[in-house]
């Protein structure tokens, strides 16, 4: 449970050097880098590992609830930095254990992220559990803080269902505004979150359908 689990107090208190120790300066002993992609619920890293050379002077962090998915993702990127030494690949990729719907404020100051990934997210069929959902109006309130404004929420899911509901409540905030289909075609976040994830690769092995839903983070309403 969630009390096991140990969350820095607010984004400054983590430990970011041992995330990505190449982004550390020793003369100033501060990161040279915050992340600012995140991908919630990432499972076992394909995303990351997809992302990270297109983004190389960006910091993504994965974040997952499961123990044993955790310290899987972990192994494979030490072992894909090894690998990479030679040319410091996969060193702007990391992954925590943590709850995403409870803690995002203790990891990411305001307006940090530029864009946040939910993946084929667990679709809690059941009507009574549909609050379990990642996406809700509360999280999203949250999710709307660490994002800056033009940052984009990306969606993508297999269950029809699910789709419509992110999609609604996306819809519905003030803070969310929908991409066209031109926008996502054009994308190249569109194209690597459709084919790089495991359970990606799953639904195009059964032939299912997959449907994304990116949303541009607006300005807060001037209050006059
Ligand atoms: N995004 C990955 C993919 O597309 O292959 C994984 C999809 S899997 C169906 C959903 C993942 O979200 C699981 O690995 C689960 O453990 C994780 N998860 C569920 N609730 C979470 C939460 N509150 N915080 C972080 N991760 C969560």
């Amino acid at each position: 449970s969630d009390h096991q689990l140990e969350y820095p107090v607010n984004p400054d208190e983590m430990d970011w050097q041992k995330l990505y120790p190449h982004f550390f300066d020793e003369a100033t002993n501060r990161m040279t880098k915050q992340v600012t992609i995140a991908d919630i619920g990432c499972g076992f890293g394909g995303l990351l590992i997809d992302l990270s050379p297109e983004f190389p002077e960006n910091l993504i962090l994965g974040m997952e609830i499961r123990v044993q998915v955790t310290n899987y993702v972990e192994d494979r990127i030490i072992a894909l930095r090894t690998n990479h030494a030679d040319n410091n690949s996969f060193q702007n990729i990391n992954v925590l254990r943590g709850n995403a719907m409870k803690f995002l404020p203790n990891f990411f100051h305001k307006s940090q992220l530029e864009k946040m990934f939910f993946c084929f997210p667990d679709p809690h069929f059941k009507q009574r559990k549909h609050k379990a959902r990642i996406i809700t109006n509360t999280l999203l309130s949250e999710y709307a803080y660490a994002l800056k404004e033009g940052g984009i929420i990306y969606t993508i899911t297999d269950v029809l269902d699910l789709h419509q509901w992110m999609a609604k409540h996306l819809e519905e905030h003030p803070l969310f505004e929908r991409l066209s289909s031109d926008w996502e075609d054009q994308d190249k976040c569109v194209q690597i979150m459709r084919n790089a994830t495991e359970e990606g690769k799953k639904v195009e092995r059964k032939k299912g359908d997959k449907y994304v839903a990116c949303f541009v983070r607006i300005p807060n309403p001037e209050i006059v």
